[in-house]
């Protein structure tokens, strides 16, 4: 199977649509294969990592999935963000779990794959590449998460006549997927001229791994802490050969790595909704089936599949500018950071929902959902938690707005404005008003000075990723109704579908910018204040209250869809 897509692979964007598919097919009936139902529940009940099958995932003449994530130079498949995205979301529908041991060898040879010498990555990926080694990530400790500058863990130069030989590492990673498993890990340690990445095999004298943790979730993967006691490694083992890289080696690959996380929302997202989705179609209450009742559809199904829907029309917008190489320099790491916000919060949401829509049974490991709650919740948390990408998100788009005196949202609403009046419908001008009342909110924050206040800022975090993720999804309905969809979406939902989809995700963005907005820029100033009367008339209120009619028709309309009935 692999070598059939080494073959198929087209230089710069991914994997060609065949192969794709291809390999999407085959990770579903690996999975399926070896994590029967039953198994699954017996290992996370167990908590125990089916180690067999992570390594056969990563063997090459099994399932060889880590060849997506290799270039072709090094024995790889040379997949792209766009293949990587579909891949991990097939993963995470069938176990999060599995899908992070598979993402932490990723992961742990992200540092060689944008750092490393030629020598070493012929070594290192080539391994990965050909023999399926397991990887495994050391970037957090104790005292050092959200905060990687403040990690403790030290290498001190080994010196011979003046020459560099080695390195002796000593200190603590905490939380590390692999971590009792890995062939090798990847370690982020202080040198002398800053924070470095070494590859460290795991039969390296004085490095050990703790208990596996027993955790919430997440029970297939293996997460433990790494000890390094006075580990000696060659000098050649210090990635790129130069001290003081890693911390930008790490940042620079957020972009894609944020969009393989969400991904893992989204997977875990869809697979409890579509749970809740066959569940009400056969559970009878009050005279007919579940799926019937307006009160239980429009609360626990409709708005999560919509939320889950914008989600993946950021994920794809971000993946598909990261393959055209528009992430250079970390270009795309804002992006990474709004699809990772969106999907993972919708993916956890969407999964307690789905135990609200099973009732008593969804509260039982029988019914799967509450696995799948508890292990999509890790989604928020790793790779940058909701928190940072929050920050991260507020931090740059504020900047923008700043350096165009405003104009970075007027102007993107016009282009939504512009997108209506060729495509009606498809919710850009919904859009074009959450953008508005964005640019009107940003404002005022200027003007009151008011990021000065965290909770300000990263509100407004927040609000930036429901009116950019609106904004992606109008396009991507317009796209899809002009027979534009991206060749490797899925094609689940028609142009209409997705049209409908998007009007009651961008009329609900619209609603939480001007309404969320007003709240944290009057809570932040003394009653009366200019500010705030300013404000109020800068935002479109009575737009967004018209735009509001025709809400629960268009609810009807996707409920129809999900429930495949007329409407
Ligand atoms: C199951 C699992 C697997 C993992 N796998 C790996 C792995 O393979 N490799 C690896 O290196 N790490 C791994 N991690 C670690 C993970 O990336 C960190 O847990 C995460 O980055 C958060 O760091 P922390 O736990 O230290 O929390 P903290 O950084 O202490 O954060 C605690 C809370 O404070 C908030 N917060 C933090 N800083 C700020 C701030 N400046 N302002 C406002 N709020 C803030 C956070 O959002 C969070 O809500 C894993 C963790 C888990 C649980």
């Amino acid at each position: 199977m692999a070598d059939a897509m080494v073959s198929g692979h087209v230089a710069g964007a991914g994997l060609d649509t065949e192969s794709l598919t291809m390999m999407l097919d085959a990770v579903r009936e690996f999975v399926e294969h070896a994590l029967s139902p039953q198994r699954q529940l017996q290992l996370d009940h167990d908590d125990v990592c089916p180690e067999d099958t992570v390594r056969a995932m990563s063997d090459p003449g099994q399932l060889g999935v880590q060849l997506l994530f290799i270039p072709a130079a090094y024995g790889g498949m040379d997949g792209g963000a766009f293949d990587s995205y579909r891949v991990c979301e097939v993963m995470a529908r069938h176990d999060i779990g599995l899908a992070t041991a598979s993402f932490a060898t990723f992961l742990g040879s992200d540092p060689i794959l944008v750092g490393a010498t030629e020598d070493q990555k012929q070594r290192w990926l080539g391994a990965i590449a050909e023999q399926g080694v397991v990887f495994a990530y050391g970037a957090t400790e104790p005292d050092a998460g959200s905060d990687l500058g403040a990690l403790k863990t030290v290498a001190e130069r080994i010196e011979v006549d003046g020459a560099i030989t080695g390195y002796r590492i000593n200190g603590r990673k905490q939380w590390i997927s692999n971590g009792s498993i890995a062939d090798f890990a990847t370690i982020l340690a202080r040198t002398p001229d800053g924070p470095t990445w070494f590859v460290v095999p795991r039969d390296t004298p004085g490095f050990s791994a703790g208990n596996r943790e027993d955790k919430h979730g997440l029970r297939l993967s293996n997460t433990a802490a790494l000890y390094l006691d006075n580990v000696e490694v060659p000098a050649d083992h210090l990635i790129g050969g130069v001290e003081g890289k890693g911390l930008v080696q790490a940042q620079q690959v957020f972009g894609y790595t944020r969009v393989m996380v969400a991904a893992f929302g989204l997977g875990g997202g869809w697979s409890a909704l579509d749970r809740a989705i066959a569940y009400s179609l056969e559970r009878q209450q009050g005279g007919g089936p579940l799926a019937g009742k307006q009160g239980y559809t429009h609360k626990l199904i409709v708005p999560h599949a919509v939320r889950l829907e914008a989600a993946r029309s950021h994920i794809e917008a971000t993946a598909d500018q990261l393959d055209r190489g528009l992430g250079a320099g970390g270009a795309m790491n804002t992006e990474g950071a709004i699809a990772k916000l969106m999907a993972t919060e919708a993916g956890n949401a969407a999964a307690d929902a789905a135990i609200q829509a099973h009732g008593g049974y969804g509260y039982t490991r029988e019914y799967v959902v509450e696995k799948i709650k508890r292990d999509v919740r890790i989604t928020t948390i790793y790779e940058g938690t909701s928190e940072i990408m929050e920050m991260t998100i507020a931090r740059d788009r504020w900047q923008q707005h700043l350096k165009t005196s405003g104009a970075y949202y007027r102007d993107r609403a016009a282009a939504m404005t512009t997108l209506h009046r060729n495509r009606v419908g498809v919710g850009a001008d919904h859009a074009a008003l959450a953008l508005q009342a964005l640019a009107a909110v940003l404002e005022a924050c200027r003007v009151a000075r008011l990021t000065r206040n965290q909770h300000v800022l990263l509100r407004l975090g927040e609000l930036i990723c429901h009116a950019e993720c609106a904004e992606a999804f109008a396009q991507r309905a317009a796209d899809a109704l002009a027979g534009k969809r991206h060749a490797k979406s899925p094609d689940r939902f028609s142009g209409e579908a997705l049209a409908v989809m998007s009007r009651v995700f961008a009329r609900e963005a619209a609603q939480k910018v001007g309404q969320e907005g007003v709240r944290w820029v009057a809570g932040s100033v003394d009653a009366g204040s200019p500010e705030v009367a300013a404000l109020l008339a800068a935002i479109p209120h009575d737009a967004i209250r018209t735009a509001q009619a025709g809400l629960l028709a268009d609810m009807d309309r996707v409920a129809a869809i999900l429930y495949e009935r007329a409407a």
